[in-house]
């Protein structure tokens, strides 16, 4: 099987990640089975998705880890001029969802198992599929304590998010927080004896605001991100009932996407603060105030410049330079749990992913193709 048909196969499941993605683990099972290469499964909590890991080559410490996930972003809502689940060739561009992000380099690397197997290895390639990372990463948390259980010591990890295969070093974290604003709920008619919840997340999303502009005004900076700073973005708000009735409860998602080098608690610490400097506003009544909860987050990934992973990934593709990317990935879990050097390297351009049409260019599967032969041959040494 070739790459554009590993690929048509993928596509075909469905696996938008409040979906199984069983039975496409199935297919990469049996595909690994076929190849003389064993599996492991690492089960979601509800058993209705799986991550899963294997071992290509020796069983010693060194290799690399290869690593993809397997869900992509609902179509809902969006207007395809294909069948989003049936991969369709146009000119030079292979369409479908998750053609870019990830399937494509998923589909290579199922392929290249077979060559690596004959490759004659003198250290791994353990290939990673993850489940839920568009929600957040659920599944590659599980998935890299196992692989960490099983004392794995990759030289490095390559994370193929779509980077048109050029090698990326860093991205931003990113925390994301739900605050829920309670007030008391009466008649508008007597809103000033009442505490409108709705009013007070105003306040919430305008201190936030403050705080946002702030940081873009003063920094801190890596003029290597599109971004040079770290964004806070309230996204989502809802609260109150009706009009005559003051709003018993409000909620605001936000969320940080911070530079590398930032603490994830530090600004956990601000936003707590700005919340409960709002709450100190509110009168003291029993129930009224301001909780927030942290809901998911990614490690910022900052691979240097100088590690020997960025020489050896460069070496492999095609494409020259690195770059910093404003979109996050598992790859700061992987370097995290493993301790390892992460590079994200993948097929296809990270504008389609997530739109209608979203497509992989031939040539970028071709060149993919080419860096997993070339990796293999990089451990045959
Ligand atoms: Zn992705």
């Amino acid at each position: 099987m070739n790459t554009v048909e590993m690929l048509e196969r993928l596509v075909a499941f469905d696996t938008t990640s409040r979906d199984s993605n069983l039975e496409l683990i199935d297919l990469v099972e049996s595909h690994l089975e076929a190849a003389g290469v064993s599996s492991r499964r690492v089960w979601s909590p509800d058993r209705t998705k799986a991550n899963l890991w294997a071992t290509i080559g020796p069983a010693v410490a060194g290799g690399v880890v290869v690593s993809g996930h397997t869900d992509c972003v609902p179509v809902d809502g969006q207007a395809w001029t294909t069948d989003p689940f049936a991969l369709t060739l146009q000119g030079d561009r292979l369409v479908g969802r998750g053609t870019a992000d990830m399937k494509g380099f998923v589909a290579s690397a199922l392929v290249a198992v077979e060559r690596w197997t004959t490759q004659e290895l003198k250290r791994p390639i353990h290939l990673a599929l993850s489940y839920d990372e568009e929600v957040g990463g659920a599944g590659a948390r599980p998935l890299v304590a196992d692989m960490a259980a099983a004392n794995l010591r990759p030289d490095y990890c390559i994370v193929g998010e779509p980077s048109s295969m050029q090698v990326v070093t860093a991205h931003k974290g990113i925390e994301t927080y739900v605050a829920t604003i309670s007030g008391t709920e009466i008649h508008s008619s007597l809103a000033p004896r009442a505490v409108n919840a709705v009013e007070f997340g105003a306040r919430l999303v305008t201190a936030l605001s403050d705080l946002a502009d702030q940081r873009a005004a003063e920094g801190p900076f890596d003029d290597d991100f599109d971004v040079p700073h770290t964004t806070i973005h309230p996204g989502v708000i809802h609260g109150g009932t009706a009009l005559n009735i003051v709003a018993r409860l409000c909620e605001v998602e936000l969320e940080f996407r911070y530079l590398p080098g930032e603490s994830p608690d530090a600004l956990r610490t601000k936003i707590e603060g700005i919340a409960a400097e709002i709450a100190g506003l509110m009168p003291d009544i029993n129930d009224v105030g301001i909780i927030v909860r942290r809901r998911a987050g990614f490690p910022d990934l900052d691979t240097p410049q100088d590690s020997p992973a960025v020489a050896a990934v460069e070496a492999l593709t095609p494409v020259a330079g690195t770059s910093k990317v404003a979109y996050g990935t598992e790859a700061g879990l992987f370097a995290e749990a493993l301790n390892a050097p992460t590079i994200v390297c993948g097929p296809g351009a990270i504008a389609v992913a997530h739109k209608p049409d979203e497509y992989v260019e031939l040539e970028q599967l071709e060149t993919c193709d080419s860096f997993m032969d070339a990796l293999g041959e990089s451990l045959t040494e």
